[in-house]
């Protein structure tokens, strides 16, 4: 379910026009429904029984304060990576609170940070991190509370590389490390071990790898608990998928969202634990889309390259993950509007600048706009100005109003990130 769609003949984003946005804006932009969010957010969040059980949006997957804004006003937290992202949601007023720190690699200064902060969970995924958090918390006369991160040796996801769960990769604790490891935290004076965490991996969309996961979760945490240790909290990360073929999209989400959420409970019923969530594409994958302008044409033999003003460093999921966009043209195609076949590509000169390849579409000409759909999780968060490119900007819309919510910068702007040495900045 999602809110763009066509009226009158052209595409819109709830009550705004997109052509008329584009002119505003310029192009490429990222443009976001509120709307879209709102529902994402709510249909999972009554699925999972919040607030009895915490929602943490993974906001690694968007994390523009506006976005934040809005899902911190339904309720959300927020799951972390890095103090860039603490900073950030509790810029857009998600209370310390309702905050969760996450990953593979936290430095000295982001745990101090983070103690500092008084965030709700840190998610311990190393014995080092484990020792280094005590002492952190201990000398400033704090007891941190946290969760292991267990890896469950079971991957799940849409691509090798957001496949997070198995033995052989970066994430988490081992399960049969779990036990000894929850002893020796019981001696540390900066950490209180509430419970473990898990995330398997991303765009999963069949629910057995989750289950095998979690019911491997559960078991340990019984065996934790027999033994005297605390198991209050059970984070159950996010990775769940969503659809990028658009009219998949329509029936898609609660189907899932409510199979999911009846695993989980009958996964742990009984067992006395809050359980949180840490949803990230779920909840704005496809409450974005990036418009871009088509540039130029390239005829060849048996298809004709068309070459879009966004590029790779815009939207790398193509590059990055092999990801697929679904691709709409802004304008509604006459009533028999040839199709053709086409590589849509951006203007980087690297193969892997390219969004889709021999991709049926309507007869698209230069100067007509289109969009790349469900660009919202993973889309402007890892966008770069790579070939000195500006930064993508974002836009949010709101029923008929509309906002920037990050502004392109000036190529002045651009330039001066970079500073001279001195040796090289007096003339000769
Ligand atoms: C990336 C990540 C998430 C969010 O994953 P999605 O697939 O976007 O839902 C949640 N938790 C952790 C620890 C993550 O690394």
């Amino acid at each position: 379910m999602h809110h763009f769609t066509y009226r009158d003949g052209r595409l819109h984003a709830e009550d705004v026009d997109l052509t008329t946005l584009a002119d505003a804006v310029g192009t490429p932009f990222y443009c976001y429904s509120t709307a879209t969010l709102e529902r994402h957010y709510s249909v999972f969040s009554r699925a999972v029984g919040a607030p009895k059980s915490r929602v943490f949006f993974a906001m690694k997957a968007n994390s523009n304060l506006a976005v934040l804004s809005t899902l911190a006003r339904l309720g959300a937290g927020a799951d972390t990576v890095s103090e860039g992202e603490i900073r950030k949601a509790l810029a857009a007023s998600i209370p310390a609170s309702s905050i969760v720190f996450s990953g593979v690699g936290k430095s000295e200064s982001e745990l101090a940070f983070a103690v500092d902060a008084g965030i709700y969970q840190i998610n311990i995924e190393t014995e080092g991190e484990l020792h280094t958090l005590s002492r952190i918390a201990a000398a400033r006369r704090k007891r941190q509370n946290a969760v292991f991160r267990i890896n469950p040796d079971i991957g799940a996801g849409g691509h090798a590389k957001i496949t997070t769960g198995s033995e052989g990769n970066k994430f988490g604790i081992s399960i049969s490390e779990a036990e000894r490891l929850y002893t020796v935290a019981a001696n540390l004076p900066g950490v209180r071990i509430l419970g473990l965490a898990v995330h398997i991996g991303s765009q999963i969309r069949e629910l057995d790898e989750l289950q095998a996961a979690f019911g491997r979760l559960r078991e340990l945490a019984e065996r934790l608990a027999a033994q005297g240790h605390r198991v209050e909290r059970i984070d159950l990360g996010g990775g769940l998928g969503i659809p990028y073929e658009m009219e998949e999209a329509v029936d898609h989400g609660p189907g899932l969202i409510e199979a999911y959420a009846g695993m989980v409970a009958s996964t742990f019923a009984g067992l006395d634990a809050e359980l949180a969530y840490e949803p990230g594409r779920l909840i704005v994958g496809n409450a974005g889309i990036l418009v871009t302008r088509v540039i130029t044409l390239n005829p060849r033999a048996r298809k004709t390259i068309l070459v879009v003003d966004a590029a790779m460093n815009d939207l790398i999921r193509p590059a990055m993950y092999d990801a697929f966009h679904d691709i709409w043209p802004i304008r509604e195609p006459a009533l028999g509007t040839p199709n053709r076949l086409y590589d849509v590509v951006g203007p980087i000169c690297e193969s892997g600048d390219t969004f889709a390849t021999g991709r049926t579409l309507p007869e698209t000409q230069p100067g007509d706009l289109v969009a790349l759909m469900t660009a919202g999780a993973y889309g402007a968060v890892m966008s770069s100005t790579y070939n000195s490119r500006l930064l993508v900007p974002e836009v949010m819309v709101h029923g008929a109003d509309w906002a920037v919510v990050r502004p392109r910068p000036t190529y002045e702007e651009l330039i001066q990130l970079d500073h001279l040495p001195a040796w090289l900045s007096t003339s000769r």
